[in-house]
């Protein structure tokens, strides 16, 4: 086992020797990698614990990011496989409102603007339907692609045809034999969990009619660098994309991006729009070009930012620490509010438990009961806040920082105090 990588309390290291199984860029396949920021060993961020299995072995994995040199792909260089992570997946999108309000209106964009009658639109990962459920009784063909069991059969209960499969370009091919072609095919929050990046946009190119769009979101690395996500890392997400690769990568499959658009979700995602090269949409190459202007001026292409963004990562690390301790030490408790994926990262990487924490709550019932993967924080619904009192809430789903303290307007007023951990942790 490589240096410094010692497996947490029962934590059981599943990641090998520690040497990463990931030598090549998953875009351009080159060996010029830049490990710049190591988060230690770390459980899946998803895996929350029943109770009954909190003794069990806890496996861990790698999670160390680095910048490909040549095409500028910010990338874990330890993959663990997709079945382990997603067969049984527990992130609901319609949990959020703001997710829902987000979806809504990209649905609408589509039927306005690229679904003809009749035409089919697929979306990949499509969760439990938020965003295909908008276009039931529209007169277009929907199809989801869901690789989790568990949610696939959700979406079709409720009424969105929904595919229970990991897409790539067998999944393409069986999909255009049955259905046709696609006018749209949309992938929000996937790319960055695509192992095989070329034969994902190969699938989409080959799934696409000539004049069809492809219409995909994704958290944008100048959002994560800018505003320090580094919470945004774990297993799941083996990319972070600028826009720079992700033009080369869609170039490589014998497509072009025509446009692209900021979007506030998710602490910051980038909305691209392909379409086959040649195809009948003129670029805003002004927009892109604009764009790719901003990443170099950010120094996005080299190790120098990468290095000073994982250094700003250990003081953050400190400074929460010090914050949480010392209102600990002054007799003050601390919940956490919310249970995000994300939040397990920071948690793991600051070794926040419960000897700092009282509980957290989340409003998903299939967190609730159960204990944070690594650091073992006991998840209650939200109403635990009124039988036990806190006077702190932690926010780690702080992209829904808004939503949340809207929520909790009361706890505020009777006195209670947010703390926000990124980009630098602060008292609201
Ligand atoms: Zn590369």
């Amino acid at each position: 086992m490589r240096k410094g990588y010692l497996p947490l309390g029962n934590a059981a290291w599943c990641g090998g020797d520690g040497v990463p199984n990931i030598t090549a860029c998953r875009i351009c396949g080159s060996g010029k990698l830049h490990v710049f920021l190591r988060l230690g060993p770390t459980p899946l961020a998803n895996s929350f614990i029943k109770p009954e299995r909190i003794g069990d072995p806890e496996p861990s994995y790698p999670l160390d990011v680095c910048l490909c040199n040549e095409c500028g792909l910010v990338q874990l260089n330890y993959v663990v496989p997709p079945e382990v992570m997603f067969k049984d997946y527990i992130y609901f999108s319609s949990t959020s409102a703001t997710m829902r309000g987000h979806f809504a209106m990209l649905a609408s964009e589509v039927l306005a603007d690229f679904a003809g009658k009749g035409s089919l639109v697929v979306e990949i990962a499509s969760n439990d339907g938020v965003l295909l459920r908008n276009m039931l009784g529209k007169d277009v063909r929907i199809l989801g692609v869901e690789p989790a069991t568990n949610i696939a059969l959700k979406a079709n209960e409720s009424g969105v045809r929904t595919l229970n499969d990991f897409f790539n370009s067998g999944c393409a091919r069986k999909i255009r034999a049955s259905e046709g072609p696609a006018k749209v095919v949309i992938a929000n929050n996937v790319l960055a969990h695509v192992p095989d990046l070329k034969d994902f946009v190969t699938g989409v190119s080959s799934l696409l009619a000539d004049d069809g769009v492809f219409i995909a979101e994704f958290p944008y690395l100048a959002d994560l660098y800018s505003h320090l996500e580094f919470d945004t890392i774990y297993h799941e997400h083996l990319s972070y994309f600028s826009l720079k690769p992700i033009i080369r990568l869609f170039g490589q499959s014998g497509m072009e991006l025509f446009d692209v658009k900021k979007q506030a979700v998710h602490g910051g995602t980038l909305r691209i729009y392909a379409q086959k090269k040649g195809g009948p949409r003129k670029a805003s190459s002004g927009k892109i070009g604009g764009m790719l202007d901003e990443e170099k001026r950010l120094g996005l292409y080299g190790n120098e930012a990468y290095d000073k963004f994982a250094s700003d990562v250990g003081t953050l690390r400190a400074e929460l620490l010090a914050l949480l301790r010392g209102l600990k030490k002054g007799g003050k408790k601390i919940a956490i509010y919310g249970a995000p994926a994300k939040g397990n990262t920071l948690l793991n990487y600051c070794k926040i438990g419960a000897d700092l924490v009282e509980y957290a709550v989340d409003r998903s019932p299939y967190k609730q009961n159960h204990y944070t993967p690594g650091t073992h924080i006991m998840v209650y619904g939200p109403e635990k806040l009124d039988e036990s009192k806190v006077d702190y809430l932690l926010i780690l789903a702080w992209n829904m920082a808004d939503e949340i303290m809207a929520q909790q307007a009361s706890f505020k007023q009777s006195g209670g105090k947010f703390i926000l951990p990124v980009p630098r942790p602060r008292i609201a």
